[in-house]
């Protein structure tokens, strides 16, 4: 056995670990970073640092906690090829046996840096995040914290890092980072904090173009679109104004702006991973070849800018405390993801209506599937949503199939819910004179600034709130967020003039959400979702399907005994009043007939008006600016 170390080793460790800090912060140099990218569509990245450091006990980390991913989700896997040396000089390394992210080396006597060498392999996947896949033949989504290692115990915003970038030959490219040269070796970026390079993504391509949403304004703000095909370029010039329009209202939503530029990184790929991911000055949006041209990607997607874009505010400039970590090594604490994602996701839903990329019946179409979705999950029964927001980074990966028992990152729809019902309360309460926008205001806005961040608790949620309209937010808050509720909370719908009702006609915005994710909601008939080739993604404990034994996993075969196809099984929905719906499921190698006892026709979610209340959700929707810059391309 080993015994423990004794409190002297423990104490000179600690020693060694301070001088190893100090030494790092008194370092005034930035780190080189240089970044060879030419072989990105084959997969590999190179990476070469030279970091100043001191002879001795050194610990360099690779950046686990990604920011905006709320996980420990940093692909060290994927980092090979790890060489330290000094002078030229090899120096041997050890992983931590406890930390997969920590390696440990000596820096010889008389050296004054560590030259660190290291392949990242991209991955082919389209699954997750900023790990998942960032390139193809044609494009490259480079997020840097693929490619660095920091010194152990460095605040992220204390130490620099001066990085350069090699593209293949002919991409061009789109960043928030200042560029202090351009040459035929590289392009030089200005030097920043590891907190800002993390936060600063670049995307590059051969087929690539960017817009300036706003010309002549004192904040620029660009439209940087990397994509697979030349084709996939052509923005319509509808959607071109109303990404300007966007940002008109983001600066009428907030009334002050915490950056110095803005660029939305769009990248269009069928072999990218999808999904959004917000900076200070930048997003990362990762969407289809055909987002700008296919009418149904375009219309499930629209809410992702205006999303990505809200959280430079909620999420960037303030901050959960428990959210805004030193380093990419501090776990974050993710209770206060139902304001950090929840009320971005209501804003995003918001503006993406004010800016025209949505029309009003878009809204509430969306709106409708949400509340259903939450209303039907038998999960509420014994997870309470922040339970969702403390284990956000288990159910970001979590599989879809039992989503309905387990409950997913809920935060984001359940959020829309119910910071609905507190714009609505505010502008009863307040008799129309005050609303959730003088919150954003009040809480998000203040004086124009650069980046920063001002961590806040629930606290001063509460405090703000109650400076716009007098209310016990607590109590709201804990009865909806801390308490586990077999209902959706519907006070926000009903509150503004409208009700979630069922409708037997499939709603546009659900045939959009089919088209473009390949799948068939019968959630609100049979209970069941079902994936384009019959693999059944979920059944909702307690439905017809449920209690007449399919489960998820199952492959559905045929329904009333002929091969399924999502109009077959529609259509026996529709007349199961007499019929019934006999389903034929295949469970792994073996088959069995499923006798729903469901009669009630199809069920699709809406919203219907209630004329004895006043239409305060078109009073929501209402733009706020009514002349959007014209968006330019730049010469
Ligand atoms: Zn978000």
């Amino acid at each position: 056995m080993k015994p423990r170390p004794s409190c002297s080793i423990l104490m000179l460790a600690a020693i060694l670990q301070l001088f190893a800090i100090t030494t790092a912060l008194s370092q005034p140099a930035a780190i080189r970073l240089e970044v060879d990218a030419t072989d990105a569509p084959r997969k590999a990245l190179h990476a070469r640092m030279h970091i100043p450091a001191q002879p001795g006990k050194l610990t360099l980390l690779y950046p686990k906690w990604i920011p905006g991913e709320h996980g420990p989700n940093g692909p060290i896997t994927d980092a090979v090829g790890l060489k330290f040396s000094a002078a030229d000089k090899s120096i041997p390394w050890q992983r931590d046996a406890e930390d997969m992210f920590a390696f440990h080396l000596e820096v010889p006597a008389g050296a004054d840096a560590v030259d660190v060498a290291f392949d990242f392999l991209l991955p082919p996947s389209t699954g997750g995040f900023s790990s998942g896949a960032s390139a193809t033949g044609q494009l490259l989504d480079l997020s840097w914290n693929l490619v660095v290692l920091y010194p152990k115990g460095v605040r992220a915003d204390q130490i620099r890092y001066a990085a350069t970038l090699r593209l293949p030959e002919g991409w061009k490219y789109g960043t928030a980072l200042s560029v202090s040269n351009e040459s035929a070796s590289g392009i030089e970026f200005s030097p920043v904090s590891l907190e800002t390079l993390a936060d600063s993504p670049v995307i590059a391509g051969a087929h690539f173009r960017s817009i300036d949403l706003t010309p002549g304004a004192p904040r620029p703000h660009r439209l940087h679109i990397a994509a697979d095909s030349a084709a996939a370029l052509e923005i319509k010039p509808e959607d071109r104004a109303h990404f300007s329009h966007l940002v008109a209202e983001t600066g009428a939503l907030f009334g002050a702006r915490h950056y110095n530029s803005y660029n939305f990184l769009l990248t269009l790929s069928d072999h990218v991973a999808h999904f959004g991911l917000e900076h200070h000055e930048s997003s990362d949006n990762r969407q289809p070849e055909r987002y700008l041209i296919d009418e149904d990607l375009r219309k499930v997607m629209a809410l992702l800018l205006p999303h990505e874009m809200t959280h430079s505010w909620n999420g960037k400039y303030r901050r959960p405390a428990g959210l805004a970590t030193t380093n990419f090594h501090q776990p974050m604490k993710s209770e206060l993801l139902w304001i950090y994602e929840g009320l971005t996701d209501y804003l995003g839903l918001v503006l993406s209506a004010r800016s025209g990329l949505w029309t009003s019946e878009n809204f509430r179409q969306w709106l409708a599937l949400d509340a259903a979705r939450l209303d039907h999950q038998a999960g509420r029964t014994w997870r309470p949503l922040v339970d969702t927001t403390v284990a956000a980074q288990l159910l970001y990966l979590a599989r879809p199939e039992g989503t309905a028992w387990r409950r997913g990152v809920d935060f984001y729809p359940e959020g829309d819910l119910i910071w609905l019902e507190a714009d609505i309360l505010i502008r009863r309460r307040t008799e129309g004179r005050k609303s959730l926008d003088d919150f954003c205001k009040k809480f998000y806005g203040g004086e124009n600034s650069p980046p920063r961040v001002e961590p806040y608790a629930l606290d001063d949620v509460v405090v703000a709130l109650n400076e716009i309209a007098a209310y016990d937010w607590r109590q709201f808050f804990q009865s909806r967020v801390y308490a586990a509720n077999p209902r959706a909370p519907l006070g926000g719908v009903e509150g503004s003039g409208w009700r979630l009702g069922y409708t037997n006609t499939v709603p546009d915005m659900l045939k959009s959400l089919e088209s473009a994710r390949k799948f068939t909601d019968m959630s609100f008939s049979l209970g069941v979702t079902i994936k384009e080739d019959g693999a059944i993604i979920d059944v909702i404990p307690g439905s017809p399907a449920d209690l007449a034994g399919v489960g998820p996993a199952m492959k559905l075969v045929a329904v009333n005994g002929r091969k399924w196809t999502a109009e077959i099984l529609r259509a026996a929905v529709k007349s199961a009043k007499t019929n019934g719906v006999e389903l034929l499921v295949e469970n792994e190698d073996y088959f069995k007939t499923c006798k729903l006892d469901y009669h009630d026709g199809e069920k699709y979610p809406c919203l219907v008006r209630d004329g004895s209340k006043p239409d305060l959700l078109s009073e929501i929707l209402r733009p706020l600016t009514t002349a959007p810059i014209a968006a330019v391309d730049p010469k």
